[in-house]
């Protein structure tokens, strides 16, 4: 806890989330938790998400690899998203809650829990990171007519949002004091709790029925992927995809190459550092030991997609401290290009953040093809584009930068980390 130095417990965690997500977050033995039917119910409206051979990609880039991707795109958030949501919002509903705060930074989450929130009744209040607000009307649509409240952060609604606006006059916002505001709402508020839709162990953990899906769906192809890439904001998406593969590469029984791909202008894995840090601006969350590059990291105005969180699921951190994982960065730019590549042959539009795990696989197929070898790729593809036509706009008109922070910018922003013995 940043106040004590101490582990947090269930009790300390009591008045910021539920109770069910709480012994989830904590659990360290349980290998398997039963999904509620209720979950899996609604999971049928959308789920199983569909596997999907890119022999359209395949051909255009003339390599021997095989491209796979599984697409969790194909429901009304547009994203991975909904999957911790729903269960989330089934939880809090379970112990008798009136309604979850939350923080929403490109905007898919705050529309996940808006819509998991109207299907059990309850009410939700999403603090929208300011720029995204003013980038993305149309996601603050989506999320109102399924009945949410939607503020864009920081703003003049909580004690923390006020100081950030006076310290910071005229800032667009970080994923980190949305946090801030979402969980003093929720403190505030009787019959409310606080919900996150990544990082957590939690998150990861429901985001596991994407890896469980596409296992079992290279067990009936008789086929297994050599290389595994997804997009790592918070690392949830990637996280779910890779359970359980990395069990089988942990348990020794199989091995693969995974690989985090993220953005050059919020590079936690590649530039960061594997410290605890605080997990929000105003410094009430519990620290978390993870790859970070500082709370108070807030990435260029001019990073279009999400991934900004300035840290790195602490589980993700740990597999990536241990080698069982690799990371790399992109350039938005690059991204976009290989967004547009993929979207002309395989039909798609997709996320920003998804184009990094695209970018990052195109790369791995011109590699495979380079060297005349065959390789078996899996990608996440996490979600849909429509709300991130501005960014492309920018692309298409030759106006998108890449901002990369300096080495000095990261330096700054890491000797604030907290100081925490071991
Ligand atoms: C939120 C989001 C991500 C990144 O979050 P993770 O927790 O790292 O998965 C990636 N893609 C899309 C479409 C998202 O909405």
């Amino acid at each position: 806890m940043p106040a004590t130095g101490k582990p947090c417990t269930a009790a300390d965690l009591e008045p910021v989330f539920c109770k069910e997500l709480i012994r989830q977050e904590l659990d360290n033995d349980t290998a398997q938790f039963e999904i509620p039917r209720e979950i899996r119910d609604f999971y049928r409206m959308f789920r199983p998400s569909p596997l999907v051979r890119a022999y359209f990609l395949e051909k255009a880039l003339g390599t021997p690899a095989k491209i796979y991707y599984k697409f969790e795109g194909n429901n009304t958030s547009g994203s991975h998203k909904l999957n911790s949501a729903v269960a989330q919002a089934y939880y809090a509903k379970a112990q008798g809650l009136k309604g979850v705060t939350t923080e929403t930074g490109a905007g898919q989450w705050g529309t996940a829990l808006s819509m998991a929130c109207a299907f059990f009744g309850l009410d939700c209040k999403v603090f929208m990171v300011k720029c995204s607000y003013e980038q993305k009307p149309f996601r603050r649509e989506v999320m109102r007519t399924y009945g949410a409240e939607v503020t864009p952060s920081p703003s003049m609604t909580t004690e923390i949002g006020k100081l950030i606006n006076a310290e910071h006059p005229g800032t667009t916002g970080s994923l980190g004091c949305a946090i801030s505001e979402a969980v003093e709402t929720a403190v505030k508020n009787p019959g409310y709790r606080y919900v996150l839709g990544s990082v957590l162990n939690q998150v990861l953990l429901h985001q596991s029925i994407i890896g469980l899906e596409a296992h079992a769906a290279f067990e009936k192809l008789g086929e297994r992927p050599d290389v595994i890439i997804g997009c790592a904001g918070g690392g949830s998406n990637l996280g779910g995809l890779i359970a359980p593969f990395m069990g089988e590469k942990l348990r020794g029984e199989r091995d693969y190459r995974i690989v985090a791909v993220e953005p050059s202008s919020c590079p936690s894995f590649t530039r960061g550092k594997y410290a605890y840090d605080y997990c929000d601006t105003g410094r009430i969350c519990p620290l978390a030991k993870m790859y970070t590059i500082g709370a108070d990291y807030i990435p260029s105005p001019s990073h279009a997609g999400g991934l900004r969180f300035h840290g790195m699921s602490s589980t993700l951190s740990e597999l990536y401290d241990q080698k069982l994982m690799e990371a790399v960065s992109v350039k938005q730019t690059d991204v976009f290009a290989a967004a547009v590549q993929f979207a002309r042959v395989e039909g798609i539009l997709p996320a920003p953040e998804s184009s990094h795990a695209i970018r990052a696989a195109i790369d791995e197929a011109l590699k495979c093809k380079a060297e005349g070898r065959e390789e078996t790729i899996l990608f996440g593809l996490t979600g849909t584009g429509y709300f991130d036509l501005t960014a492309y706009q920018a692309f298409n008109d030759g106006r998108m930068e890449d901002r990369e922070p300096t080495d000095e910018d990261i330096r700054l922003s890491l000797e604030k980390l907290p100081k925490v013995k071991e």
